[in-house]
């Protein structure tokens, strides 16, 4: 089947890119993101070896769990912009949320994964190119260190690292100062020792420029095309 040989290639790519820069290819998580394809996809995806999924929008999403819910050891993270009054349904459906982009958002999450009784993982996403039409922190912004700081308090969220979205680029090397600048800015992070705030992850790279991604110290990449194919709509 077609998405098990994409996915073994995507594998190999991987595996070369982390030889080619001397890391562990077991470090590096991938991710197929399944959204706008069918259950059907993801199935296949699964069948294939496939385990962490991600999906850009809860509307979307509440139609699919109920049918892929049952595969023993997927998990499915949250990789879109989520609005605040959507965070109780994302609580309940997803395993993690990589797209925490606002204390507020943080907040409503620890309030919901609360009144379910668990600990909810979260990455926070930085706007690393500033671009006004994306979601995500800026790196020195001052709303970033309120949420560092408020860490301590929501208990049930677990701060596990940052993801981004570079600007947009045909020419994977373009997406290289970014991708530096994430590790750079969690490397600074994490010099700080901040209570409850684990930065472990760095969520970058798309199907055009994961390697260069892995090239920076990416640890989870997060690849929808080069698995699926090309999709209809975004
Ligand atoms: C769609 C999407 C991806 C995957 O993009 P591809 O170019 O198809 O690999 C990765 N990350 C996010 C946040 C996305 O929305």
């Amino acid at each position: 089947m077609w998405i098990s040989r994409n996915l073994a290639l995507v594998r190999e790519r991987i595996e070369s890119a982390a030889r080619h820069a001397a890391r562990n290819p077991s470090d590096i998580t991938l991710m197929a993101v399944s959204k706008t394809f069918s259950v059907q996809s993801i199935r296949g995806a699964y069948e294939a070896g496939q385990r962490v999924f991600g999906e850009n929008r809860v509307q979307e999403f509440a139609g699919k769990a109920p049918a892929v819910r049952a595969l023993a050891g997927a998990e499915f993270h949250l990789i879109g912009h989520l609005q605040s009054n959507k965070s109780a349904r994302a609580t309940e459906l997803f395993d993690s949320v990589d797209s925490v982009d606002s204390l507020r958002l943080a907040e409503r999450l620890d309030d919901g994964a609360l009144r379910l009784g668990k600990v909810l993982p979260v990455l926070i996403e930085i706007n690393v190119g500033g671009e006004e039409q994306k979601s995500g922190l800026a790196s020195a912004s001052s709303e970033l260190e309120q949420l560092f700081q408020a860490a301590p308090r929501l208990t049930n969220i677990h701060f596990r690292g940052l993801m981004t979205v570079p600007p947009y680029s045909d020419d994977p090397e373009q997406s290289r100062p970014y991708f530096r600048m994430l590790r750079e800015l969690r490397d600074n992070m994490a010099k700080r020792h901040l209570p409850c705030v684990e930065l472990g992850v760095l969520s970058m790279g798309m199907s055009h420029d994961y390697e260069v991604a892995i090239g920076e110290g990416s640890t989870c990449v997060r690849i929808g095309t080069a698995i699926f194919g090309q999709r209809d709509y975004q």
